[in-house]
């Protein structure tokens, strides 16, 4: 067997099926080098808190008859391509934890519908990864399960709630990981571990399955290494492929060029303090990279996204309150109910008495409805926006990932949302794009190119622009071999 001059690593969806079309390797194979590199690398790592040998290997016997057989018709776009799950996505017969205690031991009975049809397209299921509990968090920290490292320095974060999903697709474990994204979390890790992270049009993507951190806000989307994988697989998260078809609408967009396209900046987010100087020069380094392409520059102004963070700290506790409320300990592990404020951790119990004050006191629906307030004239700014550009570029988060227990305050570890969570609010589509190594840190760093909801195939067209122009995001170097 032989993966061709790459390693198996830095291999990605349309390389590996070309590979599998032209006899260089089976699925079997694929699969089994893809967990062979999990099994000698992931220890020092951390991304996976599962894997699911029997049912990755059950699935790529399916994708290597159907090969062998010469049925290409019935081959889905990800077929023999392996992919993971973050946590809070139900696989059955696999666990489901959250990255909780309170789940611990937790086995899923049904699949998440963005789980199945990323199976339905042929993907080889390899395991459930690592998260901060509960998706509270931005750095994988609060996960109970243990820390999941940066694959660019093992000293540092991934960045979170995804940043399992983040690592493994980064340490070449996996090309496309799925995560969720309720105020950044998966674009923030995205940035961090230097890969493709998208969080699709709110709506776009079914929740049925996946454990709820916030309704309204909550969307699954792709961590990938190339802009083409991102859009194969956003097209079968939404259901949009057909069987013997290799391509899907928006992974043949993507080869489209950006000249005409109308490109939003947006100066106050590039005048915040606390934003890295090389976070700032990715943002600008997008820019003239779009511009010598054929893109004309404008400013535009989200004036209700100055507000956004305060509104999101009123919503998503409350909606994490309700949802929390469902895990009755008795169904789901640890047997007395009164130990619940032991075992959750501190951020998720934070969010629990938060959300609780605020749905039950008068004081608190004040806040709630001014929360609302704030959404309605953030929809109408990004709509307004896009009534003169495409695509906004802005900054990801405001600095490159951070050490261990370099942030234990939990108002500063918020602010590395400050730049995402509008888009929930909004339920417009983005992603965060890789742009090289920062000139401070060496660390990965990163822009967000935004569109309007529905939008995914101007933002992926202005992504692949960056990618020509830039070069696409490669495996850790630590993990490069
Ligand atoms: N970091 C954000 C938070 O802590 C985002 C979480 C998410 O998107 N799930 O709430």
């Amino acid at each position: 067997m032989s993966f061709g001059t790459r390693p198996f690593a830095a291999l990605g969806a349309s390389a590996l099926r070309e590979g599998l079309l032209d006899g260089q390797f089976s699925a079997r194979e694929a699969a089994e080098a893809c967990l062979a590199r999990i099994g000698r690398y992931d220890g020092g790592v951390g991304s996976f808190l599962e894997v699911t040998p029997e049912m990755a290997l059950r699935a790529a016997d399916e994708v290597d008859e159907k090969v062998a057989m010469r049925r290409f018709e019935e081959l889905g776009p990800l077929a023999g391509v392996p992919v993971a799950f973050k946590d809070n996505m139900n696989l059955a017969g696999a666990h489901t934890t959250c990255g909780s205690r309170v789940l611990a031991g937790h086995v899923a009975r049904e699949t998440a519908v963005c789980v199945q049809r990323v199976l339905d397209a042929g993907a080889i299921p390899i395991g459930k990864l690592n998260m901060d509990e509960f998706a509270f968090g931005s750095s994988t920290e609060t996960s109970a399960f243990g820390r999941t490292c940066n694959p660019w320095d093992l000293e540092r974060v991934p960045g979170g709630s995804s940043g399992g999903s983040a690592a493994a697709v980064a340490a070449g474990f996996v090309p496309i990981a799925l995560g969720s994204d309720a105020g950044g979390s998966i674009r923030q890790p995205a940035c961090l571990c230097g890969v493709v992270g998208v969080k699709p049009t709110y709506g776009l993507v079914s929740r049925q399955g996946v454990e709820a951190f916030a309704e309204s806000l909550d969307q699954v989307g792709p961590f990938t290494r190339c802009v083409e994988d991102a859009a194969l697989a956003i097209d079968v998260l939404a259901g949009r492929w057909s069987a013997g078809a290799w391509q899907t609408e928006l992974s043949r967009a993507v080869r489209d060029d950006v000249r005409g396209m109308r490109v939003g900046m947006v100066p106050s987010f590039m005048d915040v303090a606390g934003l890295s100087g090389e976070m700032r020069e990715a943002v600008l380094r997008a820019a003239d990279a779009l511009a010598l392409q054929g893109a004309s520059l404008r400013e535009v102004e989200i004036p209700g996204a100055q507000v956004a963070m305060d509104a999101y700290r009123v919503l998503g506790p409350c909606r994490a309150f309700e949802n929390l409320a469902c895990f009755d300990l008795a169904r789901y592990g640890v047997e007395d109910a009164q130990k619940l404020p032991l075992a959750v951790g501190a951020e998720a119990r934070r969010r629990i008495v938060l959300g609780g004050y605020l749905l039950s006191t008068d004081e608190g629906a004040r806040y709630r409805s001014a929360a609302k307030e704030v959404c309605r004239r953030i929809v109408d700014d990004y709509k307004h926006a896009f009534g003169s550009v495409d695509v906004i570029l802005a900054p990801v988060t405001p600095r490159a990932a951070f050490r261990f227990g370099e942030i234990t305050d939990p108002t500063e570890m918020h602010l590395s949302d400050m730049f995402t969570v509008s888009v929930n609010l909004a339920g417009n589509t983005a992603m965060s794009m890789p742009m090289g190594l920062g000139s401070q840190t060496g660390l990965p760093v990163g822009v967000q190119i935004i569109a309007a909801a529905g939008g995914e195939r101007e933002m992926l067209r202005a992504a692949a622009a960056l990618e020509r122009a830039i070069g696409g995001p490669s495996v850790a170097p630590l993990f490069s071999a």
